[in-house]
């Protein structure tokens, strides 16, 4: 069997991935990329979206991450996030209200900042996709 990739997922609160992985799977922003032992070293900045891997077992994990750098090394991947969770630990009540709130503001209000309430739109609407398709 091949060997493991380290994969860390770092935001500014927490650690939330530290552990090996068969391959992993990220949303650049030039497009989604996958990392195997033994890559070419690069860097992307990340879009708003989902890291899919394979851990040592073979098991497959989702998480949502939004924003940040993800740096690939021969034998480790890191990501560092502004914001990230494991499926899991994604609350979709939460979700939903700021799903709700962002399209209130692209609707109703005049003075929105529009990149702003997207962008939270856009976070709202992949953190329920990730819920909702990969039970
Ligand atoms: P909200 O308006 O609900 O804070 P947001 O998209 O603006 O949503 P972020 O700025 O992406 O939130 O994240 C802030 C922190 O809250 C991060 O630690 C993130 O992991 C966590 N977080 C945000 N939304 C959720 C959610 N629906 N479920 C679990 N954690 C969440």
């Amino acid at each position: 069997m091949a060997e493991n990739i380290t994969l860390e997922v770092v935001t500014p609160e927490q650690i939330v991935v530290s552990e090996d992985a068969q391959i992993v799977v990220a949303p650049g922003t030039l497009g989604e990329f996958g990392v195997l032992i033994g890559h070419t070293p690069f860097l992307t900045t990340l879009k708003t979206g989902t890291i899919h891997y394979k851990d040592a077992n073979g098991r497959e994990r989702f998480l949502f991450v939004s924003g940040g750098f993800a740096e690939a090394l021969p034998d480790k991947v890191t990501i560092l996030a502004e914001s990230a969770e494991r499926r899991q630990d994604i609350d979709a009540g939460r979700a939903k209200a700021a799903l709700e709130r962002a399209q209130n503001r692209l609707e109703k209000e005049e003075d929105v900042d529009f990149v702003r309430a997207k962008a939270a739109l856009e976070r709202a609407l992949h953190r329920l996709k990730l819920i909702e398709t990969r039970q």
